[in-house]
């Protein structure tokens, strides 16, 4: 069976979801379809979750009402008859009085959560019913019955699997099989999320689920291009990568991709591939575990870094120093993107600052300590083994203009990163752009 998973602008406006119910029926074959909510909607529900933290009712009020009338405005323009009409409707009705009592209720991150889950909830209703009135055998599988994660945050294996494969064995007579993506409960049962872009996840894990025989990712941009379009001209897509490519990509900040949905799909061996809505004809990005030898496929950039100088003449070369830094950051659950060592001291990236502070203190009981904000990674992708020389001098010649603070190379066969300041983003980007490809 194949997963597909359609983002919030191909799911974007009725014609667009029409658009997609075709895709998905023209051959015949029996599938999961994940759907984001229309794209807008969880921003907006952010929005109305940031005017209840403020204690601003009034705020959430309006944006709530401004978002139903749209949704409302939707339903003429999907359906044919009344009756699906009028069934959508009070769906939609129901979501929307759902909002507004979460509203009324104490702020915590719960109730964020539970209003951010809306916005798929109605998507993948709006289209079963679609599906429903064009005839489509169609089953919609909400996605807070098999979709889990651990007291970690992490997907519960077991349990999705468990519950996913037992869900469809007791419905087996569908052809469509629709569910929302992002949204998940919980270790408590309660409803939580995959993170923002994490309809991706969604689709993967539950490729890796069913052992599916490939996941497709739709969107709007034809795969992943070698460099990020938001920032360079005349990027190009790059038609396969390997698991590791994608997943360092998607990482270091290829929005195309969730940063962790490459994982499961490598571990279950299950294929990706990335498809344009806009052009279905268009073959895309494969990723499998092919390895191209020798060619350097893609440039990305992750923003928003923090970068951490610990220098200790005393204590570098004392066995256990790199040990303390370490077990200081694990005690506040902060993970450590990119590390550089000296004789006297080692520098570290984190792209989470909540415990920032309490770091910092400890980290001076050791050291000097120097943090650096608004900082960003530029992450260089492709068979970077060390036997392929060359491509790290090039890579470096394209930034010789750059303030570079750390660079990182030798950590994974497919990787070169660097840290550069934030404002230098784009110019590193274009720089590597053109010498690169
Ligand atoms: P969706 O809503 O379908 O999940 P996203 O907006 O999350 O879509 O991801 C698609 C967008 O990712 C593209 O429109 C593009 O602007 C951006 N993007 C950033 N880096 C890349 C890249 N290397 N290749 C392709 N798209 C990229
Ligand atoms: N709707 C969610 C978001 O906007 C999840 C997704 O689109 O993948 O982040
Ligand atoms: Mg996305």
């Amino acid at each position: 069976m194949q997963v597909y998973k359609f983002g919030g602008t191909s799911v974007g406006t009725p014609e667009r979801m029409k658009d997609v119910c075709r895709l998905i029926t023209e051959d015949g074959q029996q599938k999961i379809v994940v759907l984001s909510a229309m794209s807008g909607t969880t921003n907006s529900l952010v929005e109305i979750a940031d005017y209840v933290r403020k204690g601003n009712p009034e705020g959430a009020g309006t944006t709530i009402t401004h978002l139903r009338r749209k949704y409302r405005e939707h339903i003429p323009c999907l359906y044919d008859t009344e009756e699906m009409r009028q069934q959508t409707r009070e769906l939609i009705d129901g979501v929307f009085l759902d909002i507004h009592d979460l509203c009324g209720m104490k702020f915590t991150e719960y109730i964020e959560k539970d209003i951010l889950s809306k916005g798929e909830i109605i998507s993948t209703n709006m289209v079963t019913n679609y599906l429903k009135e064009q005839n489509v055998k169609t089953m919609l599988i909400p996605a807070l019955d098999y979709m889990k994660v651990d007291k970690n945050g992490e997907p519960d294996m077991h349990y999705i699997r468990e519950h996913l494969l037992d869900i469809l064995r007791k419905n087996p007579d569908y052809d469509i099989y629709i569910t929302q993506g992002f949204i998940c409960r919980d270790a408590a049962g309660r409803v939580d999320n995959l993170q923002r872009g994490g309809s991706d996840y969604t689709a993967t894990l539950i490729g890796a689920s069913i052992r599916a025989d490939e996941v497709q990712i739709w969107t709007d941009i034809d795969g992943m291009h070698n460099n990020d379009p938001r920032f360079v001209e005349g990027t190009t897509p790059v038609r396969q990568l390997n698991f590791e490519e994608s997943a360092e990509l998607a990482y270091f900040g290829a929005k195309i991709l969730h940063p962790t949905c490459i994982q499961p799909a490598r571990i279950a061996g299950v294929p990706v591939r990335l498809k344009n809505t806009m052009a279905p004809a268009a073959p895309g990005t494969i990723i499998n575990n092919e390895m191209q030898e020798g060619t350097i496929k893609a440039v990305a950039a992750k923003d928003n870094i923090t970068a951490i100088k610990i220098v200790s003449s005393r204590m570098l070369l004392a066995s256990g120093f790199l040990c303390k830094v370490f077990s200081i950051f694990d005690k506040y659950k902060t993970s450590i993107d990119m590390i550089t060592t000296s004789e006297v001291g080692v520098s570290v990236t984190i792209d989470k600052t909540s415990r920032l502070a309490a770091i910092v203190e400890r980290l001076k009981k050791i050291g000097t300590v120097q943090v650096d904000h608004d900082m960003c990674i530029i992450c260089v992708v492709g068979d970077l083994r060390s036997r392929n020389t060359g491509f790290e001098t090039l890579a470096t010649e394209a930034l010789r203009d750059i303030p570079l603070r750390m660079i990182s190379y030798g950590g994974s066969n497919h990787n070169i990163s660097f840290l550069v300041s934030m404002s230098d983003k784009q110019r590193a980007l274009q720089a590597l752009q053109k010498t690169l490809f």
